[in-house]
């Protein structure tokens, strides 16, 4: 039986984090992993994320910006990797548009460079793109395009290089803790250690034991080929019209040339462990529809598709805290579609709290603000 101080259970875009935070403090870390993340099994498949520095649900997220960005920056020196690149992000909606309006306002409450400009002048700024009369765009200059595979393997490189150990493709099948210590058991045999961290992403509801408030929904990218001779564009939103919640469309150009986008309303709850990567005729339409309407250069057939699930709390905030039964435990889970940019900073938010650090700022964010029961 081997024994550590921490076990991370989870070891993709939040659980690599962590076990890199962990082990630039010198504790003994390991990181399980049912796969070989980088991998297109969970939520974080294919190769860019968008990294905004607004966000659409809250102040709170502003310092958390500033942090994830700073500990990319390091990570990038480190390892002498391209992890993001800047390519300035369009958001477009209509007055009234929920998710424009509050992107807008945490703009405003923000350090963050950004110009708010209307249908005309949005048009002459971004001729590419179809922006209508009544239509708003807010531009963030900021804004980048993090590098998933590169991302991942980083982070995992600067644990490893300070002590961490991963082991893949070994899925846990169980957990315990009691006064005495936490375990894990795989196939290949049983770890113990001090505490635990739950970074299991969409499976956490079914690794925690827990009814957990949040759903976990399919989504489905869709790459197109660019015109040849392309120049970079912007990253892009497309948010709702006034009064509809839903949330925005997006897309960004990827690192081999093509554009990638999502119809994020096109999404229906599954089953984790039922994902597929085959995707529909209608998956397909939909996005190409909203591709050539809002660029209309882009008029060649889609080129290929990631299909990748993201979890959602009903409150639209992550659950980040102690496991409400387990006092060894700390969970981090319920990403959305917006927890990869702050990755860095939600490893170190994981590791402080497995140290018992208290970290007021994430308090919001307890898995006890809901009463949770077993699952
Ligand atoms: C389509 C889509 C678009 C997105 N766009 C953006 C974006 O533009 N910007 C942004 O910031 N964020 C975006 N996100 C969200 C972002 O990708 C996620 O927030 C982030 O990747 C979540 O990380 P995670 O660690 O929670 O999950 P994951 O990275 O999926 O990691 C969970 C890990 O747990 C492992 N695991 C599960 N069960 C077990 C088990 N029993 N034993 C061992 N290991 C297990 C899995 O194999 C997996 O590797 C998007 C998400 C999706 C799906």
């Amino acid at each position: 039986m081997q024994t550590y101080d921490v076990i991370v259970v989870g070891a993709g875009t939040w659980g690599s984090a962590t076990a890199w935070h962990l082990a630039r403090r010198g504790v003994r870390v390991l990181a399980i992993d049912a796969h070989t993340p980088p991998h297109e099994h969970g939520s974080h498949g294919g190769l860019t994320r968008l990294a905004r520095q607004s966000n659409s649900t809250g102040p709170q997220y502003v310092q958390l910006t500033v942090r994830a960005f700073e500990l990319w920056d390091q990570l990038a020196a480190r390892t002498g990797t391209e992890l993001m690149t800047v390519t300035g992000n369009v958001m477009i909606g209509a007055p009234g548009s929920p998710w424009f309006d509050s992107t807008v306002a945490s703009l405003e409450s923000s350090p963050f460079e950004h110009r708010v400009l209307h249908g005309a002048q949005a048009r002459a700024a971004f001729p590419r793109l179809r922006i209508a009369d009544h239509e708003l765009a807010v531009f963030e200059p900021g804004a980048r395009i993090a590098h998933v595979p590169a991302a991942l393997r980083a982070m995992q490189q600067v644990a490893r290089e300070s002590g961490a150990e991963f082991r893949f493709d070994e899925p846990v099948l169980d957990w315990s803790s009691d006064a005495s210590g936490a375990r894990v058991r795989t196939a290949e045999g049983e770890y113990v250690a001090d505490r635990l961290v739950m970074t299991t992403g969409a499976f956490s509801a079914r690794v925690l034991h827990l009814d957990l408030p949040a759903r976990v929904d399919r989504q489905v990218l869709v790459n197109f080929a660019m015109p040849p001779g392309s120049t970079p564009l912007p990253s892009i939103y497309v948010a709702g019209p006034a009064g509809s919640a839903a949330a925005p469309d997006y897309g960004c150009m990827e690192p081999d040339g093509t554009w990638k986008f999502s119809v994020a309303s096109n999404s229906h709850e599954i089953d984790p462990s039922a994902l597929s990567q085959d995707v529909t005729p209608y998956d397909v339409a939909e996005v190409t529809a909203v591709v050539r309407d809002r660029i209309p250069e882009i008029t060649g057939p889609p080129v290929r598709s990631t299909v990748c699930m993201w979890t959602e709390a009903v409150d639209g905030h992550w659950l980040l805290g102690p496991h409400p039964d387990s006092p060894r435990v700390v969970v981090g889970a319920a990403c959305n579609g917006r927890g990869f940019r702050y990755a860095p900073a939600i490893g170190e938010i994981l590791a402080d709290l497995t140290e018992g650090t208290a970290r007021p700022d994430v308090e919001a964010f307890a898995p006890a603000r809901f009463s949770l029961t077993p699952s």
